[in-house]
């Protein structure tokens, strides 16, 4: 199916996961236009070898230049278009919100409206098989108690971060695209991703580069807030099993049925370290501080997504601690990847990133 005709859009394949997806894609035999900007988080190392694949295409474009946009759905006339790119930490919305309204917000109605006119000039077969993903996240639908019922399908939005309004901006122009114009749009939201290439200003990336470092190990608040964490190639499978087999107009989820409070999290991390890089001055988790809380913080994110394993036949296929295993074991590694970002190579410039 990946090898079938036309090329397929991916934005922001430069990023943690738009890259995991890109290089399964290509594997695959799709042919790929990789659509990003290379913001901080955007680095064509990711991709390896893949970025010089005759079937990787890649084009430096801002999705928040329409005319960009429009100009690469003219080119490579897609036969689908899967939507990672956009600003995606919370912290840095909390500091600078408006980058996050123009890439996830104006950003997506931009490439909502190139590809209602491509969808437009196709013939009847191609208009029926033409699919926009728009790959979004668990952290519009708010906050959970411990003891209340995960995310579904049905679960209102009730968004709280900048970040996380900014997605569920763009998940409701996505929805309105396929309502008022038949565009066949899908919309995916996903838990907590985690894996090698992560830029390390999320927590696992950070925390393992920090312990290894011998530096202080922050976890917010008390450390009790719960997330669900999934393995970044699971992720994967389900986008490209979404793409292959979901409804337009669905939604699905996925997550990664493994609740995690942040604290064992960064213990978990700490603990595998200690067996795979032991530390003189004592183990890592003498290393771990409590900060102040972030503003808001959202306190348990958890999915159910019995309704994505049924409709699509997906599942996650790694357990928590063998991915963290396999996460921790990459960052550890002697890494040229880890170096570049750490030096700023990567983008010609040093980072002022505690890694
Ligand atoms: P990331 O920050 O690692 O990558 C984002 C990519 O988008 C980068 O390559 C960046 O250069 C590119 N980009 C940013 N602004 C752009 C612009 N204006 N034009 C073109 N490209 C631009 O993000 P990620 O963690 O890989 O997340 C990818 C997507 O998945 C996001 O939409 C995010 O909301 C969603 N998501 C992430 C998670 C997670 O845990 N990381 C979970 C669920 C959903």
């Amino acid at each position: 199916m990946m090898d079938g005709q036309g090329s397929i859009v991916v934005t922001g394949g430069a990023g943690f996961i738009g890259s995991a997806l890109v290089r399964r894609l290509v594997a695959d035999g799709a042919d790929v236009v990789n659509v990003d900007s290379l913001t901080y988080a955007g680095n064509l190392d990711s991709l390896g070898a893949t970025a010089d694949a005759p079937n990787h295409h890649f084009e430096r474009v801002d999705i928040t230049d329409a005319a960009a946009v429009k100009r690469v759905f003219e080119q490579y006339r897609p036969r689908a278009v899967l939507h990672l790119a956009a600003e995606s930490h919370v912290d840095r919305s909390i500091d600078g919100p408006d980058a996050f309204v123009q890439t996830n917000v104006v950003g997506t109605l931009h490439l909502l409206q190139a590809a209602r006119s491509h969808h437009a000039t196709l013939d009847e077969a191609g208009r029926a098989a033409f699919r926009f993903v728009h790959v979004s996240t668990d952290e519009v639908f708010g906050s959970l108690e411990d003891d209340t019922a995960r995310f579904h399908t049905g679960t209102p939005y009730d968004p709280r971060s900048p970040y996380s309004a900014s997605k569920a901006g763009s998940d409701h122009l996505a929805r309105a695209w396929h309502h008022t114009f038949r565009l066949p749009v899908i919309v995916t939201n996903c838990s907590n991703n985690y894996g090698p290439y992560q830029f390390p200003e999320k927590l696992i990336p950070l925390v393992i580069l920090s312990a290894l470092r011998g530096a202080e190990l922050p976890v917010y608040g008390d450390g009790s807030n719960v997330r669900d964490w999934i393995y970044v190639d699971d992720h994967v499978d389900g986008l490209v099993t979404a793409l292959e087999r979901g409804s337009p107009g669905g939604t699905y989820l996925f997550g990664g049925d493994a609740e995690r409070r942040n604290i064992d999290v960064v213990r978990g991390i700490c603990s595998i370290l200690d067996e795979l890089r032991p530390r003189d001055e004592g183990p890592y988790a003498d290393l771990i501080r409590f900060v102040r809380d972030r503003p808001g913080h959202d306190h348990r994110y958890a999915i159910d997504s019995s309704h994505a394993r049924e409709a699509l036949g997906w599942a996650p296929r790694h357990s928590f601690d063998a991915g963290l295993r396999a996460t921790v074991g990459w960052y550890a590694r002697p890494n040229a990847w880890v170096e570049r970002v750490r030096s700023g190579a990567y983008r010609g410039e040093r980072l002022g990133v505690s890694v």
